[in-house]
């Protein structure tokens, strides 16, 4: 049984910079990498650094750069055969600016309009029964994510073993209030709780769970400070943050840590295992370049 993870999936190229350039500068940066971006196919990519069985299903394009992302997927053992090509589109890219002097990340993202979301349509012809645990990102159309999601709650009515429905909040829109009571487990991130005037993240979990399903689990990442969880009976727990060692690299620590929870509570740990995880994986991914050193915490 495996984890389906549905969102999105674009190239990234990621200068590494020892401040951000002034406007019109010309300035060196000290390195630069490519990467897959997109939160769903980095939480994919942490997923399978964590030895989980993983999917990522999205919306592709064709060429050399959607080549390349996919190649970084089969390393990490990341299926996904069940993408949507279109063959005559290239995926959406971003350009970003990781700053040494404060750890900001500026991104410059390019998604050709024409560039389709996966539809429902897609979504139906899937078989659900391989996957125990199926996480999307709240984004794009969302009214077919609600009949995706509504899809998986009906299935689960005629099973005995259910599928868990996770979903991230991270970008706030009022469309995607809706969608909260439909989650198992609840990802949300610091701009969402802030944008509904939460001040901190256990104020956020507490909150929300007046939006969120009975039993529902609910975590929410608050950079620097730590993370906050709140189990099913509203016990809350916040956990500080991890740092190992001098910050460096903060870009997608939020899909870490979702994968993270994710991993912890698929193979059964308990909610508040599964934060102390999640920031011990984040704070150490976030001390070290790219995602590779998740790999120390991989399951054997
Ligand atoms: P996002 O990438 O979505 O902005 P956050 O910045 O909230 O996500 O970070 C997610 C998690 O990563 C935090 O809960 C924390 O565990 C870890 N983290 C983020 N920034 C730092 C940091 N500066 N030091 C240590 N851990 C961090």
């Amino acid at each position: 049984m495996s984890i389906l993870v549905v969102g999105m999936i674009c190239y990234d190229v990621v200068n590494t910079c020892e401040r951000l350039p002034y406007e019109d500068e010309e300035m060196r940066c000290v390195g630069q990498r490519e990467q897959q971006g997109g939160n769903a196919a980095n939480s994919s990519y942490v997923l399978g650094l964590l030895n989980a069985s993983c999917e990522f299903y999205g919306a592709i394009g064709k060429g050399p750069r959607t080549e390349f992302v996919l190649k970084r997927l089969d390393r990490v053992g990341v299926a996904h055969h069940h993408c949507v090509c279109y063959a005559n589109k290239t995926i959406p890219n971003s350009n970003i600016m990781l700053s040494l002097a404060t750890g900001s990340r500026t991104t410059v993202h390019y998604r050709d309009k024409g560039f389709p979301e996966l539809t429902f349509n897609d979504f139906k012809q899937l078989d659900l029964s391989p996957y125990k645990w199926i996480h999307f990102e709240t984004r794009g159309d969302e009214s077919d994510l609600l009949k995706m999601v509504q899809r998986i709650i009906e299935y689960n009515l005629s099973q005995d073993r259910k599928i868990t429905i996770s979903l991230e909040f991270e970008k706030y829109r009022e469309t995607v209030l809706e969608f909260m009571p439909l989650a198992d487990v609840l990802l949300v991130g610091k701009l969402f709780a802030s944008h509904l005037g939460y001040k901190t993240a256990d104020e956020a979990v507490t909150q929300l769970r007046n939006r969120a399903k009975e039993n529902a689990l609910i975590f929410c990442a608050w950079g620097e400070l730590g993370a906050s969880a709140s189990g099913p009976d509203g016990e809350v727990l916040h956990v500080d943050a991890y740092t190992p060692g001098p910050v460096i690299d903060t870009l997608g620590a939020g899909d870490t840590f979702n994968a993270a929870v994710i991993h912890s509570l698929s193979r059964g740990d308990t909610w508040k295992d599964a934060i102390k995880f999640a920031c011990h994986v984040a704070g150490t991914k976030c001390c070290s370049p790219g995602y590779d050193q998740v790999k120390s915490f991989a399951s054997h």
